[in-house]
């Protein structure tokens, strides 16, 4: 059997279908609470690991990475505050976005007063729940919608966390795909986030069943995924396979890709690097509105990768971007704000991008003095193949443009290019130039 390749994935995909498997895993993974240490963080990588081979790391707490150091670990059981009338007003087993994440174990009563220093609501969206976090400072706190703080009366309330913030480890998990070349792929996503879907459940889903869907395949570069927690996660990462980086050929951030927004894609610092411009390419030519932004140094992991020290070839993948939607960081990025068409439309655009960047190779004209005459081999005026095409990849095969750069000059879509050139070195009138 043939052994199939990007382009024959891409164009078997039903995008429905993998939308739908793919929310699957989403919902799946949504009640968990995680972090960006601790037991949930391993029960997400398990999950992930009935569909694709990850390897799971440990790092304890404590270890230096470049500027910052590795936290304790954290774990949570249970944890609320009830009122007088032992009424709980908020509780971590109805939602763990109740909970500020990463606070440290409390059990005492409290005034109305103190309480309030503890808590968090949004009062633009009074029935939403925010999420909070506490990474870096020993702190312990709620989270609840604005209807239920306004209705809380003076008086004593029970606070109780039952949660550990001890010497441990963080965890991370990693897949390693060699291709026929060294140089690699890397596609990164950010897994600490507890209940909320587009944040990065659906990163994660896109990045697992890409992972899954190229194990099979044959493909040219060696893929790389993380799943990581964000930013101390990628720190850590960088810190501990610097010389990995050196191989790194392009990468992608992926993060959500779930909401009904358009595709947007931010470039890596660079600019003007092959994924930017294969990213560029793709969704340029998708037929959907989509935004193509420069650089800038906040949002998620393309920070830590594209930071001058490393300044990866690495850009951002999403739909609406970070902080831009009213639901962001809230409990309103649910299981009804993800669409299985939006994901399934995500993968596909991924797909295609990585499809374009497995295929950009640099040719040479076996014939360059004066056009080969066509005809005479049956690809002149015959049905089915794009003439134009063939004589753009001809003329511009001189060893310094790649197909990418072929389709750009000739304002032609990549894959009508890459066949051109697949037919031409059928008929031995192109060689492949190895970089
Ligand atoms: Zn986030």
């Amino acid at each position: 059997m043939k052994t199939l390749n990007f382009t024959d994935l891409r164009k078997s995909i039903d995008q429905n279908e993998v939308g739908r498997e793919m929310y699957t895993l989403i919902a799946e993974l949504y009640p968990i609470c995680r972090s960006i240490t601790g037991d949930g963080f391993r029960k997400t990588l398990e999950i992930l690991r009935r569909d694709i081979p990850l390897k799971v790391y440990e790092v304890p707490s404590g270890t230096n990475v470049f500027d910052w150091v590795v936290p304790k670990e954290w774990n949570i059981k249970d944890a609320y505050i009830k009122n007088s009338k032992d009424e709980k007003i908020a509780d971590f087993q109805k939602s763990n976005l109740h909970v500020v994440n990463y606070s440290v174990p409390v059990k005492k009563v409290v005034s109305l007063k103190e309480l309030k220093e503890h808590l968090f609501t949004l009062p633009d969206h009074p029935n939403w729940v925010p999420y909070k976090t506490s990474y870096y400072r020993e702190d312990w706190g709620f989270c609840l919608s604005h209807e239920r703080f306004v209705e809380l009366k003076d008086g004593e309330y029970e606070v109780y966390i039952d949660s550990t913030l001890e010497d441990g480890s963080l965890s991370y998990g990693e897949m390693y795909l060699q291709g026929a070349e060294e140089e690699e792929i890397l596609i990164s996503c950010h897994a600490c986030h507890p209940s909320l879907a587009n944040d990065n459940l659906s990163g994660m889903s896109l990045a697992v069943f890409l992972a899954k869907q190229i194990v099979p395949l044959e493909h040219r570069y060696s893929y790389r995924f993380l799943f990581i927690p964000g930013t101390i996660g990628a720190i850590t990462w960088l810190a501990l396979n610097e010389e990995k980086t050196a191989k790194i050929r392009n990468g992608l951030v992926l993060s959500g890709v779930g909401d009904n927004g358009n595709i947007t894609y931010k470039k890596s610092r660079r600019g003007n690097a092959e994924i930017d411009r294969a990213a560029y390419h793709v969704l340029k030519n998708s037929g959907a509105n989509c935004d193509i932004v420069d650089f800038y140094p906040y949002g998620y992991d393309e920070r830590q990768y594209c930071s001058p020290g490393f300044n990866l070839p690495v850009g951002c993948f999403s739909r609406t971007p970070y902080g831009m939607y009213p639901e962001y960081h809230t409990s309103a990025d649910n299981l009804d704000f993800v669409q299985p068409h939006s994901l399934g439309n995500s993968y596909f655009e991924v797909l295609s991008i990585l499809e374009v960047l497995e295929g950009n190779c640099t040719y040479i004209n076996m014939n360059p003095k004066c056009e080969p005459q066509l005809g005479k081999r049956g690809l002149y005026n015959s049905i089915g193949f794009n003439e134009m095409a063939m004589l753009w990849v001809l003329n511009l095969s001189d060893g310094n443009n790649t197909l990418l750069d072929i389709a750009e000059k000739a304002g032609l879509k990549f894959d009508a290019v890459f066949i051109a050139a697949k037919t031409l070195r059928e008929h031995n009138l192109l060689k492949k130039v190895i970089t």
